[in-house]
């Protein structure tokens, strides 16, 4: 259901008909329409607390061991015919502690896709993407999965489209393999890891936001190449400035940036481009470096904070005591 200004008795999201096409990965999602691109992590503003949820159910485990004794053999293995039902305050408060901690995040993640997908549908109601298997993610990528949710958010946004009057199309990989393919008609196979698109033909680009450019010239599961071509010189600054903004806008909250945005030429022009956008954004680390090198930029998360204090605190109490009782002294 579309929400209505009060004030102003208008749709809160107006929509457009453009259409969009979008490359999602097991974190990350690229967004490229007729005039917006954009490559960004699902979800980023959540950071899951590792460390609890490590120890909580650890903790739930020993209150359950110690609560049903008579469930388990001598080796602490859980016996078959037994089911430990025995509970303790603490273990049943523990229980919804836990429960909690997943409740939360689940809600905080459906808030974000719900945003993203709005400010999708803000761009074009006719989304077209690969049809992909989340299985396959959730065996390759199973904890990046469970805290990003593609699927979650395909289902959200493909249910908002539909009641806005739009579709998500998806379309078959078996044939089309974008991530493979480039405008001038060459295949060349990447390794996952290789997370640019860098052709004999100059064409060099994020590999994500290529392979969403690329989806929108799918029609009937075919990749039309010539359409593809002819549109990329128009497209192609649209796709660097959606590379540049995703790999030196500083990650949300204390998280890190995800590795497959790849790097950003540090001198697009040699990257086969006609315009210098490096030189007037500033980004240019290292004139020495050659045509793909990175710009530094990763903010220490709290934990290499923390790890670098310990690290400080220990050279500190390493110190000979004759140097702290001189420094003392000055
Ligand atoms: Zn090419």
């Amino acid at each position: 259901m579309r929400k209505l200004d009060s004030k102003t008795g208008t749709f809160k999201h107006p929509l457009e008909s453009e259409t969009l096409a979008l490359d999602i990965g097991p974190s990350t999602i690229a967004i490229v329409g007729n005039s917006q691109a954009s490559l960004q992590q699902f979800a980023a503003e959540i950071l899951r607390d590792h460390r609890m949820i490590r120890r909580l159910p650890r903790h739930l485990d020993r209150q359950r061991r110690a609560n049903n004794p008579d469930c388990y053999d001598a080796q602490g293995r859980a016996l078959s015919s037994k089911h430990p039902t025995k509970k303790c305050r603490r273990q049943v408060q523990m229980e919804g502690r836990i429960a909690e901690l997943f409740r939360r995040e689940a809600a905080h993640r459906k808030a974000l896709h719900g945003r993203l997908a709005n400010q999708i549908l803000g761009l074009g109601v006719l989304i077209q993407t690969e049809k992909l298997s989340y299985k396959a993610f959730q065996k390759r990528f199973g904890r990046s999965i469970s805290i990003r949710a593609p699927k979650l958010f395909l289902s959200i946004l493909t249910h908002k489209a539909e009641s806005a009057g739009g579709q998500v199309i998806e379309f078959s990989t078996r044939t089309t393999a974008l991530s493979q393919v480039c405008v001038c008609g060459k295949k060349h196979k990447k390794r996952l890891s290789e997370r640019v698109h860098a052709c004999e033909c100059g064409v060099t680009t994020q590999r994500d936001l290529f392979s969403a450019y690329l989806a929108r010239f799918m029609e009937d599961d075919a990749l039309q190449v010539a359409k593809a071509r002819e549109s990329w010189p128009g497209a192609e600054p649209l796709l660097r400035t959606a590379w540049q903004q995703a790999v030196t806008k500083p990650p949300a909250s204390r998280g890190t940036r995800p590795s497959s945005f790849g790097r950003y030429p540090s001198d697009p022009s040699q990257s086969g481009s006609s315009e210098k956008v490096g030189a007037t954004v500033g980004i240019v680390a290292n004139p020495a470096a050659k045509s793909l090198d990175v710009v530094a930029f990763s903010r220490p998360s709290g934990q290499e904070v923390v790890r670098a204090r310990k690290r400080l605190q220990e050279f500190a109490n390493r110190t000979p005591t004759s140097t702290r009782c001189k420094a003392r002294r000055l």
